[in-house]
């Protein structure tokens, strides 16, 4: 059985305090299935991507073990090793490090290239609990004998499919062979390539798997466009597209998506006016007028649904053959949950960014979570190539922010199936 709670976590009480300050009370999936069998000191092949959570679900029990078995540390040497592909991943795992562990003794430090190493040097001499580091750099210091492997206890590689796209691997093996037998290693790839589980089986012994379906493997079936307009050209474009969708042979149903419960609103009602069968859901109506609205659209009586992206969490209807993000999230992982809410099951699905000159920053951030551009879509009415062009030219559009993160919830998406030919004025799939 997994546990549903933090609070049915055997962690340690220090862990437990910071945890509730953090305002965590449900695990992730991958922290609800890791930290349980990583307690028990199983090695661990985890299938997950950044954004599902992953880097509690190895940082807490790793501290829960620093915490229980505290160690003077030996000097040069690091009792746990996280390896990462670039120096900014190392910083954010490090920073998690130090929220997770806020009321755990532990010393910890980074080394990564691109930066003097006399600092990096100076901070491992008296050894650390926790070394987060990228491979190249590592491999230096050790030759210059600064670092030695030989004490450590936990050893994580984290994004091992971007360390291999980044041509790690021999330094990988390198320091791998430089660590004792006597370990517990944790294997963190958002992708099983046969390459990668091969390199997973030298270096985990016996290991336990986790794999959390990123939804992005949904999002690979899923046609990703992007159209650059102008705010005043996003209704009548999405009118246009919900009156070629209307046409189509196929999965017929729309869920448009606006960041505000609002926007939403409003956007409901003036495509009701244009003639367009419409309804909103967000977190202000009641469960009773959700769920009218939910059976509604599922029948197809109300083919446009408008959502913000918390209604939309969970939503399960087959047969949506379309997703428009009238507004783009400015939380990257939204879109994928977004855009996951077609193609389901198999099916075909297709999903239409709109981004107008304030929005820049936001795509920017999910074509790094992709790790792909969204293709432009140029062919229609209301293409804005000075707006295409200046983001292409890595422009940084007007204005624009990323909130604060406030309280993070997850929770899975539906299921669901349907989808199929289409017909109707559709973007290409050139320059996919
Ligand atoms: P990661 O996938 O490790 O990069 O984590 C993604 C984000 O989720 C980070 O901002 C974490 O602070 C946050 N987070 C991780 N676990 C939880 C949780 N159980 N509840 C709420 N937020 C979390």
């Amino acid at each position: 059985m997994t546990p549903t709670t933090f609070e049915a976590m055997p962690l340690a009480a220090p862990l437990h305090r910071v945890l509730r300050e953090l305002d965590y009370h449900t695990p992730s999936p991958i922290q609800a299935q890791a930290i349980p069998l990583l307690l028990e000191g199983r090695d661990l092949l985890g299938c997950a991507q950044t954004g599902t959570g992953k880097t509690a679900s190895f940082a807490l029990p790793i501290l829960n073990a620093l915490h229980e078995r505290p160690r003077h540390a030996t000097p040069k040497s690091a009792r746990t090793l996280v390896l990462t592909p670039t120096r900014e991943l190392a910083v954010q795992v490090a920073k998690s490090f130090g929220t997770y562990g806020k009321h755990v003794r532990f010393r910890q430090t980074m080394i990564y290239g691109g930066v003097g190493q006399n600092p990096q040097v100076a901070a491992m001499r008296g050894g650390v609990d926790v070394l987060v580091a990228t491979p190249g750099r590592l491999l230096d210091l050790i030759e210059q004998r600064h670092v030695d492997l030989s004490g450590v206890e936990f050893f994580v590689l984290d994004e091992v499919d971007r360390m291999l796209d980044m041509g790690f691997l021999r330094d990988v093996k390198k320091i791998v062979a430089m660590l004792p037998v006597k370990r517990q290693s944790l294997f963190f790839s958002a992708t099983l390539a046969p390459n990668i589980v091969q390199l997973a089986e030298t270096i985990l012994r016996q290991p336990a798997r986790v794999s959390i379906q990123p939804e992005t493997t949904t999002a690979e079936r899923i046609e990703q466009k992007v159209c650059f307009v102008t705010k005043d050209a996003k209704r009548p474009l999405l009118e246009r597209l919900l009156a070629d969708q209307s046409q189509a042979d196929g999965a017929r149903l729309t869920i448009v998506f606006s960041r505000t419960k609002h926007g939403a609103n409003k956007l409901a009602k003036s495509l009701c006016a244009a003639g367009f069968q419409a309804d909103a859901i967000h977190g202000n109506k009641s469960q009773a007028q959700r769920e009218k609205a939910l059976d509604r659209f599922r029948k197809g009586l109300t083919p446009v649904l408008v959502a913000t992206d918390v209604a939309a969490r969970g939503v399960d209807v087959k047969d949506v053959g379309l997703v428009v993000n009238y507004d783009l999230p400015n939380e990257p992982e939204a879109y994928v949950h977004r855009i996951g809410r077609t193609g389901r099951a198999g099916a075909e699905g297709l999903s239409v960014s709109f981004c107008s000159d304030e929005e820049f920053d936001y795509l920017r951030e999910i074509e790094k979570i992709i790790r792909m551009p969204v293709p432009v879509w140029t062919n229609h009415d209301h293409h804005d190539p000075s707006l295409a062009e200046r983001y292409a030219r890595g422009g940084r559009g007007s204005v624009q922010q990323r909130p604060q993160q406030g309280r993070r919830t997850f929770g899975g998406g539906g299921g669901g199936g349907g989808g199929g030919a289409r017909g109707g004025r559709r973007p290409s799939r050139a320059g996919r």
